[in-house]
């Protein structure tokens, strides 16, 4: 048995999901004929209260694109020295808007609208232009934080009154919504753009989408195009995303308290040194200075268990739908009885 706790995104769809995918009524995308596909869209903006919502193939992607829609370039946009924006979308934000980044030295992935006043810049010809204001929840590499909403809108007040947009990388909203019982509406109220992938937690095979009001969605398909994202028969795919929605999205919590219990017994292992506070399905732990990394990954491999590194000494696993009750038992039971 293998337990693969690299990602959430390493899941396959199950039976049920492929059957509604086989049955999907599809067309083809670049003409909108896709009913499935344009019934997504429609459900998601609803959902969030906003005007449109585009399928995209990648959160990446869909991230991307917001970026170019709220930016011109030259711009500086202000995240999280964490941000998945900024560390691992390739450098996408300056090839394909060429704005910068402001980074701001937040608390686990997270930031105060204190400091994003403080990261704006001032109203001078030889700075570049502030426009845009990404936070990430929950927070990947901070290990799956969740943020305070009201932290949230005190950002999108200051932002209201200097006039930046607001983007969410929502790639994992779905397990902070779970978390925090708070709805899509609120934060559809909130955010001038969300991206959300249905390819993590929800598990499917593919897709992710950008939801926001109709004056900044008007460009978002031809920027989709422009960077080479418009698909054919895509409601197999957009079919997969609907029944996620249907069936994967409460059951997040079982994700949640697995990581919890990997979480307890990581700390009780001599071998760890600190294990970040869980919140969601991301436990991000350190071993001790003594340890080599990758001889505990190695370790975990030949028993059968996959995790990987994150930089600056941090390991993650992360738990999933295809990360059952008895692969848990066995990993709590590899983990307590190894000797590393
Ligand atoms: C996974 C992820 C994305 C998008 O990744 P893709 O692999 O392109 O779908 C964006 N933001 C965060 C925080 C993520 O974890």
């Amino acid at each position: 048995m293998i337990i693969d706790l690299r990602s959430d995104t390493v899941t396959k769809p199950d039976k049920e999901m492929l059957d509604v995918m086989l049955k999907a009524v599809v067309g083809d995308d670049v003409f909108r004929e896709d009913i499935t596909t344009i019934n997504l869209e429609k459900r998601v903006a609803q959902m969030f209260g906003k005007d449109k919502a585009l399928f995209f193939p990648s959160g990446t992607m869909a991230n991307q694109a917001a970026i170019k829609l709220h930016t011109n370039p030259g711009d500086q946009i202000i995240c999280d020295k964490q941000a998945h924006v900024y560390n691992y979308e390739s450098g996408g934000l300056s090839f394909n808007s060429g704005v910068s980044c402001k980074l701001i030295n937040g608390y686990r992935g997270m930031f105060t609208a204190n400091q994003v006043k403080e990261a704006i810049n001032p109203d001078a010809y030889y700075y570049s232009k502030t426009t845009l204001v990404e936070i990430e929840n929950t927070a990947n590499k901070a290990g799956g934080s969740c943020w305070d909403f009201n932290e949230i809108v005190k950002i999108k007040q200051v932002c209201n009154d200097t006039n930046l947009g607001l983007h969410l990388d929502g790639a994992r909203l779905w397990n902070a919504l779970v978390v925090k019982n708070e709805t899509a509406h609120q934060y559809g109220e909130v955010f001038d753009t969300i991206s959300l992938c249905f390819s993590k937690g929800l598990g499917c095979p593919v897709g992710s989408i950008l939801v926001g009001d109709s004056k900044i969605m008007e460009e978002a398909i031809r920027i989709r195009k422009i960077f080479g994202g418009n698909m054919r028969q895509v409601g197999y795919l957009a079919a997969a995303a609907s029944y996620a929605l249907d069936n994967n999205i409460s059951r997040l919590e079982e994700d949640h308290k697995k990581a919890k219990e990997i979480g307890a017994v990581l700390l009780n292992l001599p071998i760890v040194k600190t294990v970040n506070p869980i919140e969601t399905n991301i436990v991000v732990f350190e071993l001790n200075n003594d340890v080599d990394d990758t001889y505990f990954i190695k370790k975990l491999k030949a028993a059968g268990i996959l995790i990987i590194a994150m930089g600056d000494r941090k390991l993650r696993m992360v738990t999933h739908l295809d990360y059952t009750n008895t692969m848990h038992e066995e990993l709590v039971t590899i983990l307590k009885k190894t000797s590393f």
